[in-house]
């Protein structure tokens, strides 16, 4: 693989950086409030397994709601797409990530999609495994297949963070567990719904990762086929629909491409057939989407123009 930094990125870097200090760290984990908000960070990962990178690329970010993409990919893969969607839907909310709202006035109580909190649950208690520790490690050993790196890790001390303070999701899981749509013990959930948002990479990793979603989910590099063509299909289908929170629509409209972000600041975006894209930057705005990432991915569309649409 060869990667190298690129001086038209870096030109888009300097022009979307300032945007950084319009926005906020999340807080409402309070390990995450250690990030410094003036870091931008992002890689491009080619087809032809070449990428190119500029701003802080070294830095390292929790995914976040990023890895709800990478949980359902993997329990599709695992279980099937009929077990799964008999749990949750396939609508956009319009709410916020992690609001419990819409379980309360829809019959059955079932998540109206993957990529909120209430969804996303859902999708990590379906995680297969005959305890919690083969569940975590045959999980990170596919999140390690797809970036290619062996080491990744999740960050324990931003875990622990956030499972010691996670009262609204335990909140949306009792909730769930009431109406029949989670089975299985709320701690053990929590515990591996935590480890999986606390997986940590740089934007490179990232970038690569997106183009096995952008391969149809083929390794570039390898060649290996890591997930079924239909269900990268149906990823990228839900990152276009709820990937960007309840702005998904504004960023379609603008950006136009499957994308996931996180609280974290972390951005994935696909270009099916062209690339994957890892963006950083973790100062948001009030949805929850990285400020001077969702710029930086707007300049980015503006010269390269890789909308979809
Ligand atoms: N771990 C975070 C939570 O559940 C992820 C939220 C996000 O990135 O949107 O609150």
């Amino acid at each position: 693989m060869t990667c190298q930094a690129s001086n038209e990125l870096e030109q888009l870097v300097l022009q979307a950086r300032p945007y950084s200090s319009q926005g906020k760290l999340a807080t409402y984990i309070p390990a995450l409030e250690k990030a410094n908000p003036s870091h931008l960070s992002v890689a491009i990962f080619h087809l032809d397994g070449t990428c190119t990178y500029a701003g802080d690329y070294k830095q390292r970010f929790s995914l976040q709601s990023i890895s709800k993409v990478l949980s359902l990919a993997y329990v599709l893969a695992r279980i099937g797409d009929e077990e799964v969607f008999q749990r949750v839907g396939m609508e956009p909310t319009g709410d916020p990530f992690n609001s419990i709202a819409k379980l309360e006035t829809t019959k059955p109580s079932k998540p109206l999609n993957p990529m909120i909190n209430a969804g996303a649950l859902v999708v990590t208690s379906l995680i297969p495994g005959a305890d919690l520790k083969e569940q975590w490690e045959d999980f990170l050993d596919f999140i390690r297949t797809l970036t290619g790196n062996p080491e990744i890790a999740y960050n324990k001390e931003l875990q622990e963070s956030e499972f010691s303070t996670s009262y609204l999701n335990r909140a949306l899981c009792f909730f769930m567990k009431q109406h029949g749509i989670i089975n299985g013990e709320v701690e053990k959930i929590m515990e591996l719904y935590t480890k999986q948002c606390s997986i940590e990479m740089n934007c490179l990793e990232l970038a690569q990762l997106g183009a096995v979603f952008a391969n149809n989910g083929r390794n570039p590099v390898s060649g290996e086929q890591i997930i079924p063509v239909q269900i990268a299909r149906i990823c990228k289908t839900f990152m276009v629909t709820c990937g960007m929170y309840n702005a998904s629509g504004e960023f379609a409209m603008k950006v136009g491409i499957p994308a996931k972000s996180g609280v974290s600041g972390g951005i994935l975006g696909v270009i099916p057939n062209r690339c994957g894209i890892g963006v950083f930057s973790p100062a948001l705005d009030e949805k929850g989407n990285s400020l001077a990432g969702w710029k930086l991915l707007e300049f980015m569309n503006e010269k390269y123009n890789f909308s979809i649409f």
